[in-house]
């Protein structure tokens, strides 16, 4: 492979040239690469991927944790304790802030790591030509000269030159900012067009939103037009949410509140407490200190990123983090059924030609069974219509069936690989059939137009068309209909109680129709095919709801929150379906009503109907409008490109990884791996569970700092000495942070969470609740903390022996306060709430030595002003300690009697 020495004609741009110059600079053609030749250019080229984004480099990114006000005040006191020649508590601090921003450091580089790993998940693929044969492969193995088709939804894998194109247009706003897609075409353009004008060429990262083409690959990687420019797109992970905004508000308010404070008691102190000004500056140092929750904004982040890893571990994968807050408050799922609550795997069970209704046996894609008619075996030679209608089945058809270990695996659609597996059961063998009558043309199926029509010549010079789709669309485009090998005019009337019939039984249908045409041209449009055609017969399918899909609705619906089914199929299908799973209550709206309302009428019917059929795309972006007008919180799920709007729009965009579009994916909120409505019902849960998680490490951290600046205003008040210094409380704060702390993101969600309403939008975070747990639990730590000090120092021990004893206990407090703060409302006397997290006990144990160090252990005794205590001392503190657990418990169980949460 020398690519070099056939390099295109003076280095023209690759705009310039004509196909065939494309061909040859980059020493391919049409049949595509072959594997070694592919392989040794990917050697050459190296991978098609862009060059990582160079974040923030270690450096500012560590410099970064200081940038925050509270640690500006710590950085303050320490500063205000060097200049008071207290040159321990100085260091401590500067110690604390040290730890604190390593930490930050670490769990940041951590937590981004883990959301892009996250990312990655959902690969690229690209349909390529390589050995002569069409293949699916990672679009990172593309190299030049390689033969790609793109088509309706997919993101263009490299850039590329345009040897065909048929109706195609691509969104290439990202790269030229035009929000209309781009009309594109294979003729050669001048050297001086701009990249939006180069309309021959289809560039890397770009969506495709209609048609299909084929190209070559003419750069790959950097080296693409999106990778010359791509600074802006790579981006770096922002491990940003509403939540965590709403904490850094809270911070700021917190960082006034502060100054407010230690600014009051300092003058209140000197004023009328007339005590020395080093004394008052360390209270305020102690005080500041003592209000600073240091580990809260590293612990909100790790909870997050747990969170959002223990949702793609089922099968959610989070692509705006937002999403995971809001997933915890949605009340409307809006799901599709095909493959999300059923189970998309299609099996023909009828088919209705010349008047006669054949059943057919078997299961799946297994082309073992047969044909009956009035329950009676009948062998397919002797009905020359079924022939027919299945050979034209097939045709029309872009699905390949694959035996691999036993196993059936689909290839394509799997509604089309029903009809081949179908084909097979009637011996008809689909790889003859197509060389006995090439394909010419294709209108591929979409949704909005609901049928897939194909051009095929044979080798006697006739030319026919052949058409499958939703059987309405195809009756109102046929004249005639089949009937013993002759053509006769259609009896509407009659074809539509039959379709009523087969689809009351829960079966998605097809209608097969034809036309031969004269001429033999080599191209159909859409007129060619909308008018005379002639009916063959009626397929009926299977496609079984998931059985877990029926378990995760109703779990849905326990967890107040409603689900709507939205699908393109048959409203007596959707409704036989619906029934199945438990979805709404038997009535059924279609989409043409849906056009017929306006905008109130609408948002009144969906109060009351839950079953959508025949739906478009604009009517899903009408509901979702609807749903929000209406107060709800909607998830809507999609896969086509054509849903971009409504998943845009609602509030939890969620599209489908495996049958999804990357345009669906691009502008979606959260992919589901498996495409399974139950997913969705998980990554609910899961939302619930991380915000829970964030409001359960506030409500156990925060009362450790109004405990201990609670103690501190009260020892200023009082005129004693400070129970604990400014170092003790540094050494508390971080202690905790990173053992009890940490243990509740690890919280699984909590086991009634799906039975409780959803949370309220607009609900604050720091609730009346909340806030009455925080200072109900300060109180508490204050009191035991400040009682025993006062009862140490009564005894008349020495006050390094008082504050040894003030500081165990608030460790004390925290130590049994970690398991009250596992569950928000419900007791935790029971077994699961004791020792369901395993963390939670290492972590007590992992504090407990540290505690002992802290107290005996002479370099810390040395450090922190601490010395040894009795047995009989730590009784007493175990027992004061404990009493929060009781007390907590008490509360929670007045607020479940009383409903007040
Ligand atoms: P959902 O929106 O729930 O996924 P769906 O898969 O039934 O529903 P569409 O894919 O839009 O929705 O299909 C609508 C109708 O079009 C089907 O009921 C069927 O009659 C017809 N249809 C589906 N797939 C094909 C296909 N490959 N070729 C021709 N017609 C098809």
């Amino acid at each position: 492979m020398n690519l070099t020495s056939k390099k295109r004609s003076a280095n023209r741009p690759w705009h310039t040239l004509a196909c065939k110059e494309v061909y040859q600079a980059l020493a391919s053609s049409e049949q595509g690469l072959d594997a070694q030749e592919a392989e040794q250019r990917l050697q050459h080229y190296g991978t098609n991927k862009l060059t990582a984004a160079v974040g923030r480099g270690p450096i500012k990114r560590f410099f970064s944790q200081f940038h925050n006000l509270l640690i500006y005040i710590l950085l303050i006191a320490a500063a205000v304790t060097a200049a008071i020649e207290h040159w321990i508590d100085s260091g401590v601090i500067v110690g604390v802030v040290l730890i604190n921003a390593i930490i930050g450091f670490i769990q940041e580089g951590k937590a981004e790591k883990a959301l892009d790993a996250i990312r990655n998940m959902l690969t690229h693929q690209a349909m390529v030509r390589r050995n002569q044969k069409n293949v699916l492969l990672p679009a990172e193995q593309l190299v030049p000269g390689d033969i790609v088709t793109i088509e309706s939804g997919d993101k263009v894998p490299a850039d590329l030159r345009l040897v065909s194109v048929k109706n195609l247009r691509i969104d290439e706003s990202m790269l030229t900012g035009e929000s209309l897609p781009v009309e594109k075409n294979t003729l050669a353009i001048d050297e001086h067009a701009a990249l939006g004008d180069r309309f021959c060429l289809a560039y890397s990262g770009t969506l495709v939103t209609y048609g299909t083409a084929l190209g070559i690959v003419v750069a790959t990687g950097d080296k693409t037009e999106i990778g010359r420019i791509s600074s802006m797109l790579r981006t770096v992970s922002q491990l940003i949410t509403p939540l965590l905004k709403q904490i850094a508000r809270f911070s700021q308010w917190l960082t006034f509140a502060i100054i407010t404070i230690a600014s009051s008691t300092f003058a209140y102190g000197w004023y009328i407490q007339h005590s020395s000004i080093k004394d008052l500056f360390m209270s305020a140092v102690g005080l500041a200190v003592a209000a600073i929750p240091e580990g809260l904004p590293a612990i909100m982040t790790i909870t997050l990123a747990i969170g959002v890893q223990r949702m793609a571990h089922r099968n959610a994968i989070i692509r705006r983090l937002p999403a995971v807050e809001t997933l915890g408050s949605v009340t409307v799922i809006c799901s599709d059924k095909t493959g999300t609550l059923t189970c998309n795997e299609m099996t023909v069970k009828s088919v209705f030609v010349n008047n006669r209704l054949f059943t057919v046996d078997g299961v799946g894609y297994d082309p073992h069974g047969g044909f009956q008619l009035d329950q009676q075996t009948i062998a397919i030679t002797d009905y020359p219509s079924l022939h027919e209608l299945i050979r034209a089945a097939v045709l029309c058809n872009n699905a390949r069936l694959e035996q691999k270990a036993g196993n059936w695996l689909v290839h394509g659609d799997p509604t089309e690989a029903a009809l081949i597996t179908l084909a097979h059961k009637a011996k008809l063998d689909p790889d003859l059939l197509n060389q006995e009558m090439p394909r010419i043309d294709i209108i591929p199926f979409e949704s909005e137009h609901r049928y897939m029509a194909t051009l095929h010549h044979d080798h006697g010079g006739h030319a026919f068309v052949f058409v499958k789709g939703a059987p309405e669309r195809v009756l109102s485009m046929c004249g005639l209909q089949r009937s013993n090998g002759e053509d006769v005019p259609i009896h509407l009337q009659q074809w539509h109680e039959t379709l009523q019939a087969m689809a009351s039984q829960g079966q998605r249908l097809l209608a097969i129709a034809f036309k031969p045409v004269t001429a033999a041209p080599r191209q159909i449009s859409f007129e060619d095919v909308e008018t005379g055609l002639t009916l063959l017969g009626i397929v009926g399918m299977i496609d079984p709801p998931r059985p877990e899909a029926v378990k995760a609705v109703q779990d849905c619906q326990n967890a107040g929150i409603r689900v709507k089914m939205i699908t393109g199929d048959h409203a007596v299908t959707a409704a036989a379906i619906a029934a199945q799973i438990n979805i709404g209550d038997g009535s059924v709206l279609s989409g043409e009503q849906v056009d017929n309302m306006d905008d109130s009428e609408l948002q009144a019917a969906i109060r009351q109907v839950d079953v959508f059929a025949r739906t478009s795309p604009e009517n899903k972006l009408r509901l979702v409008t609807a749903l929000q007008a209406d107060g709800q919180v909607v998830a809507m799920t999609g896969d086509g490109v054509n849903d971009a709007p409504a998943l845009k729009r609602a509030d939890v965009g969620v599209a489908m990884g495996k049958k999804g579009t990357e345009v669906a994916k691009e502008t979606s909120e959260m992919v589901l791996a498996d495409d399974n409505f139950a997913s969705i019902a998980h990554a609910v849960e899961e939302g619930r569970g991380i915000y829970d998680n964030l409001k359960k490490s506030i409500i156990f951290i925060l009362p450790t700092n109004g405990g201990e600046a609670l103690t501190i205003v009260a020892a200023i008040i009082m005129g004693t000495q400070l129970p604990i210094t400014p170092v003790q409380i540094l050494w508390v704060n971080m202690i905790t942070a990173v053992t009890l702390a940490l243990t509740l993101a690890f919280e699984a969600p909590e086991r009634h969470i799906m039975q409780r309403m959803p949370r309220k939008p607009n609900e604050p975070l720091l609730s009346g609740f909340l806030i009455w747990r925080i200072l109900f639990v300060s109180l508490i730590i204050v009191t035991g903390t400040f009682g025993l000090f006062l009862w140490e120092q009564s005894l008349g021990t020495a006050i390094e022996e008082a504050r040894t004893v003030a500081v165990n206990t608030l460790v004390g407090f925290e130590m049994f306060y970690v398991f009250n703060s596992r569950y928000l409302h419900n007791c935790v006397l029971n077994i699961h709430g004791l020792f369901g997290n395993r963390w939670v006990w290492l972590a007590v144990s992992l504090l407990s030595l540290f505690q002992l160090a802290f107290t005996y252990w002479p370099p810390l005794q040395k450090l922190f002003g601490t010395v040894a205590i009795d047995l009989h001392t730590w009784i007493m503190i175990v027992a004061v300690a404990s009493s929060v657990f009781v007390l907590v418990e008490i509360e929670k169980f007045f607020i479940r009697l009383f409903k007040l949460n």
